[in-house]
């Protein structure tokens, strides 16, 4: 007998990328910042005494509100913060959609929204990418024709690293009749002429939330600390019903709030990413391995037939170099692989130039 929900007994639980314990492993497997989050984050922790965990945290988080409001030009009243990311995700499914209702998303994607959708008991609708990984034309009018109460879209899009563009969202924003999430986890690492910056659609789109994290950008994706961005009235539910009153503590306020202050020098590891992206894309093109243009802080290769993706990435683990497999449709002749330093990108070409025999 068992006293599970029957569809929590019937789901697959979400499998994250191996975090190994051992210290001396090349990890390009979950997308992690190589490089060290803001100085200003450690002075913060070390300020930090047991006595200030004695009482419960500021409930609303107004010091790291202020500080996002501040960088975005919003007010505090747009911002909520969360315990991760992937606490917004769940969030935002628990606020805006109910149990048999239906919940949009596009994949391939980011395999967490399937398994939230399913832990809501909500019904999924599953729209595919086209050839060229970018959303069908009709996209919008799919969701609506499916009565999707919410849709969830991770731009720019994991694990392609494709990003569309602000006047597509816009576009989408505007014709899908339910609350459009877009996950922007990755966005800090988008080029700088690209001028990309969904922001300002706020004011003009009530439905439209954004998430924002800290674990990749900031290099903190061990504090588990994000935020969403969206109207007031979008935001109100979730900040006051649907999320735990103290759903951030008191050492990832503190160091959320020092990290978002200290943009301008994470953005330098942002740039320190772009250019290492940059030069990675273009060794692995002398390999003979087709990769799509990323805007992200990972790539896709593809490899061709002779060299099949689930050996190259068992071969490269066992040279104690972490890159991410998908068993799923499109992906199986595929690795997605976090953009690392340029040492450790250097040690990825040379032991991949050795499994192939180059
Ligand atoms: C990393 C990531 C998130 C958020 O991760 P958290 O660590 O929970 O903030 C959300 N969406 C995608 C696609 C991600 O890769």
């Amino acid at each position: 007998m068992s006293f599970e929900r029957s569809n929590i007994h019937a789901m697959q639980g979400y499998v994250p990328g191996e975090q190994p314990d051992e210290g001396d492993v090349i990890k390009l497997n979950t997308n992690e910042n190589p490089y060290p989050a803001p100085p200003a984050v450690a002075s913060v922790l070390s300020t930090i005494k047991v006595e200030d965990l004695r009482r419960y945290p500021p409930p609303t988080a107004l010091d790291f509100r202020r500080a996002a409001a501040r960088l975005h030009g919003l007010g505090p009243e747009n911002v909520i913060p969360t315990n991760g990311g992937d606490e917004l995700l769940r969030l935002a499914i628990t606020t805006f959609a109910n149990p048999g209702e239906s919940v949009g998303i596009a994949v391939p994607g980011y395999s967490l929204y399937p398994v939230l959708t399913e832990i809501q008991a909500c019904k999924l609708v599953s729209v595919p990418l086209d050839e060229s990984w970018h959303l069908p034309a009709d996209f919008a009018e799919q969701l609506n024709a499916a009565k999707a109460r919410l849709a969830m879209l991770v731009n720019p899009h994991a694990p392609s690293g494709i990003l569309t563009p602000v006047s597509r969202i816009a576009e989408i924003a505007g014709k899908f009749k339910g609350v459009l999430l877009v996950d922007e986890a990755y966005v800090d690492f988008v080029d700088a002429d690209q001028h990309h910056d969904l922001v300002p659609l706020l004011r003009q789109y009530p439905n439209l939330l954004l998430l924002r994290t800290l674990s990749k950008g900031y290099s903190l994706a061990g504090l588990r600390f994000a935020y969403g961005l969206g109207c007031a009235d979008l935001i109100a539910p979730i900040m006051f019903k649907t999320r735990d009153s103290y759903n951030t503590d008191l050492i990832a306020q503190r160091l959320a709030t020092a990290a978002i202050n200290a943009a301008a020098d994470a953005s330098k590891s942002w740039d320190k990413v772009r250019s290492e992206r940059q030069s990675l894309c273009r060794e692995l093109e002398k390999l003979q391995l087709t990769v799509i243009p990323s805007q992200s802080n990972f790539v896709l290769v593809t490899f061709a037939r002779q060299h099949d993706a689930k050996s190259i990435y068992l071969a490269l683990k066992q040279r104690r170099i972490l890159v991410r497999y998908f068993d799923q449709e499109r992906l199986r002749d595929k690795l997605r692989i976090s953009i690392g330093t340029a040492e450790q990108n250097r040690l990825l070409l040379q032991n991949l130039r050795e499994i192939m025999l180059l």
